[in-house]
């Protein structure tokens, strides 16, 4: 909710308990070494072209505990893991892996965007983000590419031995 340029934080659906899971999961530059400079915010490439997205908020919202807020916004998935927050934080906090982290979660818990679901079955079945088939093998003949194999056999039989 915003007030005039005030941010008001809702901190009634706080989970602490998830705050003290993320810290743990980070003890070393944890996202509580933050002291809020904001080069993370002015290094990502995502905040300058999507102005819901900034790594400070939801760096933010792990620290007040607000999970179940994080896992449905729809703003989280826009980070591009690049690591330039992370690589330029004078804090050394783990800003990308902890985003990683955030997102691995939200999918255990079935928060998952429609596409990022798509995607992870396409890998899961073909080993592949984009699936090969016939009439890409015809289209590369035409050009004297050879056939490449419409599976990727390799990547499903590693995503079975997990
Ligand atoms: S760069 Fe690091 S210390 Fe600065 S606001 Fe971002 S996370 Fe916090
Ligand atoms: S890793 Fe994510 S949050 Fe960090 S700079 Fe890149 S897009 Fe932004």
């Amino acid at each position: 909710m915003e007030r005039n340029d005030i941010q008001v934080v809702d901190l009634s659906a706080s989970e602490l308990a998830f705050s003290e899971k993320m810290a743990e999961k980070f003890p070393k530059c944890s996202f509580k070494d933050c002291f809020s400079c904001k080069t993370c915010v002015s290094s990502c490439p995502v905040t300058l072209v999507d102005s819901r997205f900034n790594p400070l908020t939801i760096i933010r919202m792990v620290l007040y505990g607000l999970k179940d807020e994080l896992f449905k916004s729809d703003f989280m998935w826009l980070c591009s893991s690049c690591y330039a927050c992370q690589e330029r934080c004078p804090k050394g906090v783990r800003i990308t892996e902890l985003m990683i982290e955030i997102k691995n979660m939200a999918v255990q818990e079935g928060h998952a965007p429609a596409g990022i679901r798509a995607q992870a079955d396409l890998i899961e079945n073909n080993g592949r983000i984009y699936p090969l088939d016939d009439f890409d093998n015809k289209k590369r003949a035409k050009i004297d590419l050879p056939e490449l194999p419409t599976t990727c056999e390799a990547v499903k039989k590693l995503l079975k031995e997990d």
